[in-house]
């Protein structure tokens, strides 16, 4: 799917809402979410994301035109896992409205677009490009278990120094793995806890 869609995009959904995760929690800003995702997380919270041929495909020229008719100044890019798309032509129609664009990424395809932020979550799975992770504005590794911290510091000496790093515990694990966090982060203070605080206050 690479470098496939310069004007048409699989629209999984989109909306205009707040971001509950990570350095811009608090911003509002316009969703877009894309179909396609070959990582298979086991707490992926949007498997309905993964297959982008349960998704029309969308004239990119309309979600930018949705984007510009909300009245916000920000879009987020998310998936599914959008790299598997070229993101140029989007990104562009988005600069030249002076939409700020912000990508949530694994990093595990080829960067494309042009973004003010770029906010990488490694999985396992499949891990993320170099190029991506030296470009990331902000590191945000999910935590399930204890291994994941490993994890975390493995990428934490791969992106740039001025890279804004953030744990976050999975969902469905948050009771038992919390705790831990706390007690990392307080021996461990370049990184922040990141909470899905869009799941408490029930949108999407
Ligand atoms: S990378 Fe994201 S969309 Fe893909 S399976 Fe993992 S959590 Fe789900």
């Amino acid at each position: 799917m690479e470098g496939s869609s310069k004007e048409r995009l699989p629209l999984v959904e989109e909306f205009f809402s707040v971001q509950g995760e990570g350095f811009h929690t608090g911003r509002a800003a316009y969703f877009i979410r894309l179909g396609g995702c070959d990582i298979g997380c086991s707490w992926c919270d949007t498997p309905f994301s993964w297959d982008p041929q349960l998704h029309p495909m969308v004239e990119t020229d309309i979600i930018i035109d949705h984007v510009i008719q909300s009245g916000t100044d920000s879009a987020v890019i998310t998936g599914g896992e959008p790299l598997m798309w070229n993101l140029d032509y989007l990104c562009s129609g988005l600069k030249r409205q002076k939409i700020r664009t912000f990508i949530e990424t694994s990093g595990a395809y080829p960067l494309s677009g042009n973004w003010d932020w770029i906010c990488l979550s490694p999985k396992k799975a499949k891990p993320p490009r170099d190029e991506v992770c030296r470009k990331a504005d902000e590191l945000k590794v999910i935590i399930e278990d204890n291994s994941d911290f490993d994890w975390a510091e493995k990428h934490k000496k791969i992106v740039n120094k001025k890279c804004r790093l953030f744990l976050q515990p999975e969902w469905s694990r948050f009771e038992r793995i919390i705790p831990e966090i706390v007690s990392y982060v307080k021996k461990n203070p370049e990184w922040r806890i990141s909470l899905q605080v869009h799941k408490y206050m029930h949108i999407p």
